[in-house]
């Protein structure tokens, strides 16, 4: 898929500005197909800037749906950081983690998590 076309199969699923959405696009094009297709149908990219206009969305919207917030600070650093977070956080939606105010881990388990989308972060960059 090119830029353009993963930008408007996500459309409103990625609440952000043009230069943001851009390095999510280009993190996601560097993924093999069906992982980018995974992202591209179930997770929502959200900035969280401030002085952007309000998002409102039901709960429908969000069963088997995954939010990634990427926090403007991020967009201050290096292209590399800010990719490879991007990349990282992607990981875990990818490699299903759990991660839900329902569910409370252990502390090896959020570690053991924390290296394997380090690991997925490192492989795609
Ligand atoms: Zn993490």
């Amino acid at each position: 898929m090119t830029l353009k076309e993963i930008k408007e199969e996500m459309g409103g699923r990625l609440v952000a500005d043009e230069s943001v959405k851009n390095y999510i696009v280009r993190a996601i094009v560097k993924l093999p197909e069906e992982i980018a297709e995974k992202i591209i149908s179930e997770c929502w990219f959200f900035s969280s800037d401030k002085d952007s206009f309000g998002y409102a969305f039901n709960g429908n919207d969000l069963k088997d749906q995954h939010l990634i917030f990427l926090a403007d600070v991020l967009f201050k650093e290096s292209e590399h950081q800010i990719m490879y977070t991007i990349l990282h956080e992607i990981g875990h939606i990818a490699l299903n983690h759990k991660n839900s105010i329902q569910y409370t881990q252990s502390k090896s388990e959020i570690k053991k998590q924390e290296d394997e989308a380090d690991e997925f972060a490192k492989k795609y960059l």
